[in-house]
């Protein structure tokens, strides 16, 4: 059977040629005669490969050099925890900005930690916009700000970085890293799971600034303390092997095929507005997200109407478009189109929203 287009939200797809090459090392790593899936983790070979995609990471997104990379695991939902346990320990409070599902879910698990303030949230309207920031609305003696950078199931996201000033800015950006180049300097922790953007699901890539490193509440588990994973590089206890190695074969396709992140972001608006444009011009389909706070990872869209959404899912199998549902919160359509989505999958699909319009 051909490859289909999917549009999932997550575990999504990679990219063709980094599946062929996985395939092709898969027996036989670099002449080593066996699998990375086999591999000791303190071996040469596999710690030539965690440092590689340690520097790539660092070059392509620009990291500066007082931030520790981390590779972990427990997916970007272990965060929740892990930065109160870690960065809520000055004041034992921290600002929570609350424009979805995750970032909601990121509020909750950090109360059980200490005080959390809603300092602003845009549940009034179902999430379908950014609510403003100004400087005043953050707690003076908060330990962190949280943010969802990018709202997977909303299709939303902060086109603006909040300036928070000396207050730590703490962003999930577990469905946009990658997509476009950003300001790691901004943000005092960034953290993702990777199986959006990076590689498949399992592995966790956490970007802290130095400082913020080693206060850890005194009841953190060893798994749960960056401290441990940054004094050891990673290699504290066994991590995600397979996955790392995926997660280079992906930022060496960024970097040399996708012409890096600057690149990356064309592309990405360019597949983004293709879908957008058509929304803006429908009579039947309608666009979820306010326009001005849009994704480009996450466009989520319907008929209005139950049934000719379930049409519209249904039929999308016909041409090889598959995984178009929309989360079971909203209901409608979610295209999300992730960095390994060919720009054909987003021709295909608008292609089929105006045959669908068309013939109804
Ligand atoms: C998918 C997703 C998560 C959940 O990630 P897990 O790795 O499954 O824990 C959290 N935040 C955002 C923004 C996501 O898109």
């Amino acid at each position: 059977m051909e490859r289909v287009f999917n549009f999932s939200a997550g575990p999504s797809m990679l990219p063709e040629t980094v599946l062929k090459k996985a395939a092709r090392e898969l027996l036989n790593y670099n002449n080593t005669g066996q699998s990375v899936m086999e591999m000791s983790h303190r071996s040469t070979e596999f710690k030539n490969i965690l440092v590689k995609t340690k520097t790539l990471l660092r070059e392509v997104m620009n990291i500066p050099e007082n931030y520790k990379v981390l590779f972990l695991q427990g997916g970007a939902s272990s965060q929740f925890a892990m930065v109160p346990l870690n960065l809520m320990t000055k004041n034992n409070k921290s600002d929570y900005v609350i424009t979805g599902n995750w970032a909601t879910k990121a509020y909750l698990e950090a109360t059980n930690f200490g005080n959390c303030n809603i300092i602003a949230s845009s549940k009034d309207k179902n999430f379908s916009y950014i609510p403003d920031l100004n400087s005043e609305a953050f707690s003076k003696d908060a330990d962190y700000v949280h943010i969802c950078l990018n709202n997977t199931i909303y299709g939303t996201k902060f086109n603006k970085i909040p300036d928070t000033k000396d207050i730590p800015l703490i962003a999930d950006i577990s469905s946009c890293i990658l997509s476009e180049p950003i300001d790691v300097s901004k943000f005092g922790l960034l953290y993702a799971g990777a199986q959006k953007n990076l590689a498949p699901a399992g592995l966790t890539i956490v970007i802290i600034r130095e400082d913020l490193i080693g206060n850890p509440m005194s009841f953190t588990p060893t798994m749960f303390n960056y401290k441990v994973h940054a004094s050891s590089d990673s290699l504290y206890n066994t991590p995600p092997c397979y996955n790392i190695y995926m997660c280079m074969l992906v930022l060496e396709w960024i970097k040399n095929e996708m012409g890096g992140l600057e690149n990356m972001k064309k592309v990405n608006y360019k597949k983004a507005k293709l879908i957008y444009n058509y929304l803006d011009s429908s009579k039947l389909f309608h666009g979820f997200a306010e326009p001005k706070d849009r994704s480009i990872m996450n466009v989520v869209f319907s008929t209005l109407s139950d049934k000719l959404d379930k049409q519209f899912i249904s039929k999308a199998k016909n041409f090889n478009i598959i995984n178009i549902n929309g989360h079971r919160k909203i209901g409608g359509m979610r295209a999300s189109i992730y960095n390994a989505m060919p720009i054909e999958g987003v021709m295909s699909l608008v292609e089929f929203m105006e045959k669908f319009e068309k013939n109804i």
